[in-house]
């Protein structure tokens, strides 16, 4: 018997076109449910193989971060009518335990998801999300795009944080996302020699990534959360282009 890459399993099917709603099944056994299981709500938006590239979208990273998870739980609701190039796949609520609890770190395990990258398919539950994104999500995607919001412990200016790729072609795609982005404030800055996060996962497997604070102090800024759901960012490759609102 062959093992699974992963043992986080999900009833979407990534390469179906059209637009699914489904969760991801994070198997977890424990005292009050032996073969319990947490599940991940995700949207998937697929117009079909070769029309566009492919955008993953998160929030919920950390727990206690709201405009994020906000803006795409509305994005969800538009996204059965959404004409759209490509394929994007949604989850508002990335570590769903530390969401749903409303901490920075899971209630199941302490984990901090945006430090526990490349994860372990064997692991404590935040550990195998982050293997599931890892292993599972980063290769489908050629963009991600993670919202952030400081969290319970302060507050930060709504600030993109972009850390350009070196290589030239990839760095000038890189660049026409963060001016398509249009934050109010950018700063650009380098994976901070941290290699467990989110933004070094996406790195290792050479995918555009653009993270950012909107917000913080576990609350829902109305500013903010406008902000994060009136983007209109355009994604380009060598042979095509998409346009998404989020
Ligand atoms: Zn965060």
């Amino acid at each position: 018997m062959t093992s699974p890459a992963t043992l986080i399993t999900t009833d979407i099917e990534f390469e179906r076109t059209g637009f699914q709603t489904g969760t991801l099944r994070l198997p977890y056994s424990h005292d009050r449910s032996a073969y319990g299981h947490v599940p991940i709500p995700l949207a998937l938006l697929n117009a079909g193989t070769g029309t566009g590239p492919t955008v993953l979208l998160t929030g919920g990273n950390h727990g206690d971060e709201y405009e994020g998870p906000v803006a795409l739980m509305k994005l969800m609701q538009r996204m059965p009518s959404m004409a759209i190039r490509g394929r994007l796949i949604v989850i508002p609520g990335l570590n769903f335990p530390a969401f749903v609890n409303g901490t920075r770190t899971s209630p199941l395990d302490h984990g901090n998801l945006n430090r526990l990258f490349p994860g372990a398919r064997n692991g404590q539950p935040t550990e195998m999300i982050a293997h599931y994104v890892e292993t599972e999500l980063l290769r489908r995607a050629d963009v991600v795009i993670d919202l952030h919001a400081g969290g319970a412990s302060f507050d930060h200016a709504p600030t993109l944080l972009a850390s350009p790729p070196a290589e030239r072609e990839r760095r000038a795609l890189y660049m026409d996302l963060v001016r398509g982005f249009g934050a109010p404030n950018t700063m650009i800055m380098d994976l901070l020699g941290e290699d467990r996060t989110f933004a070094a996962a996406a790195e290792r497997y050479g995918k555009l990534f653009l993270c950012g604070e909107f917000g913080g102090h576990a609350g829902c800024d109305a500013e903010n959360l406008a902000i994060v759901a009136t983007r209109r960012v355009t994604v380009a490759n060598s042979n095509q282009r998409s346009k998404r609102r989020n």
